[in-house]
């Protein structure tokens, strides 16, 4: 399962948007097999193609896919040294597939601001140095040992030297670790290091309540924090968590005149879901039948194999091909046997780099 963490300096709305994740989230009852805990929230990926699918199947169920937000709360100025929930915070990140990183760009005289005054950028940098500080521990106990085995001509551990050292520097300047340029060979060993600072990470602008729809355009805040990741190559959602915790409190209808009338076309979460699955390169393939019609989750470049281990495992290990139908293509056919006549069901073997709205069924050996 997809799990972003949720970081960002205290006061800046995290638990307002967190809040709200947890209000509009799946009933925990309908994910067995995930402990739901205090800091983690479940959403369900809305996706109208399923509502459809259900329809022409006239399944039982539908099963949508999810994301796991979990609040990693208590980053603070000297998290790194251990003041606060330093360690504790430090080694829920690590666990993360994506990081959301919260920033305040609302101005409220009634809420203070930890620094004193609302600069995004300051507050950006002073999160990313923690996560640097403690990076570059990590990488530095690591140094300790490749070095040692580098002395004594182990080659591999020359080669590991290199690249730490090259990950060190960039590190102590303050960069990210995933700004750092090394091969695809020295990437894998660094992968094994789970550095916090090469996690895929996008900025959450939290607007006021009354600037939800023009904020993307006229908050000059929210422009800085936008100059920022475009340099780092990330992505901005413009949010405001308090409308986000009012919209979690309404039923599906309520909610979208609600947002009709603030002027927006999407809920920030919705928002923030499809920015999640940008970020990480992700997309959905879909199984179609009168039991169940659901969502699935892989990356780009997924083949149809590894696909089908997201269903069970015992699918992967017995495959042998996969019947495909273009989504787009099923709904104009009107039903699956329509579109066989139409020749779109394909059989696709191994190789094949399954798409994004691809309706799957896997034959397979037991
Ligand atoms: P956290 O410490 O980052 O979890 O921040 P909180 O979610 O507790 O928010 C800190 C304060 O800011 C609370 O009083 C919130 O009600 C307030 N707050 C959060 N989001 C907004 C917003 O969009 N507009 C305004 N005016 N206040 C907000």
């Amino acid at each position: 399962n997809l799990e972003v963490g949720i970081v960002g300096l205290p006061n800046v709305g995290k638990s307002t948007l967190f809040n709200a994740i947890t209000k509009a989230g799946a009933e925990a009852a309908n994910y067995p097999f995930c402990t739901i805990e205090p800091n983690v929230g479940v959403v369900e990926v809305p996706d109208v193609r399923l509502q459809v699918l259900h329809e022409m199947y006239n399944s039982k169920k539908t099963t949508p896919a999810s994301i796991r937000f979990v609040d990693i709360a208590g980053l603070v100025k000297g998290a790194a040294q251990g003041e606060g929930l330093g360690n504790k915070f430090l080694s829920h990140i690590r666990q993360v597939d994506a990081v959301a990183h919260v920033v305040r760009c609302f101005d409220d005289g009634n809420i203070t601001h930890v620094e004193g005054s609302i600069d995004p950028i300051r507050d950006i940098v002073i999160i990313n140095t923690e996560l640097c500080l403690a990076d570059m521990e990590t990488v530095e106990k690591r140094l300790d040992k490749v070095s040692r085995a580098a002395k004594s001509g182990a080659k591999e551990a020359k080669a590991e030297e290199i690249m730490l050292k090259k990950v060190y520097e960039v590190l102590s300047e303050g960069q990210a670790a995933r700004r750092v340029e090394i091969t695809d060979e020295e990437r894998i060993m660094l992968d094994e290091l789970t550095l916090l600072t090469m996690k895929p990470t996008l900025f959450i602008a939290n607007v006021a309540e009354d600037e939800a729809a023009t904020a993307d355009k006229d908050n000059p805040f929210v422009q800085k924090v936008k100059e920022y990741a475009a340099k780092e190559n990330a992505e901005v959602v413009v949010i405001s968590a308090r409308v986000e915790s009012e919209i979690a409190e309404l039923d599906n209808e309520e909610a979208v005149e609600f947002l009709k009338e603030m002027g927006l076309d999407e809920s920030g979460l919705a928002k923030l879901i499809k920015a999640a699955f940008k970020l990480l390169g992700l997309l959905t393939f879909l199984t179609a039948g009168s039991d169940e019609c659901r969502a699935w989750t892989i990356t780009e470049g997924t083949k149809a194999p590894q696909a089908a281990g997201k269903i069970h495992t015992d699918i992967e290990r017995g495959f042998i091909r996969a019947e495909i139908v273009t989504y787009d293509d099923l709904v104009a056919a009107g039903s699956t046997n329509a579109a066989k006549e139409k020749g779109q069901v394909r059989l696709e073997g191994k190789e094949y780099v399954m798409k994004d709205g691809d309706v799957t069924y896997f034959r397979f050996n037991v």
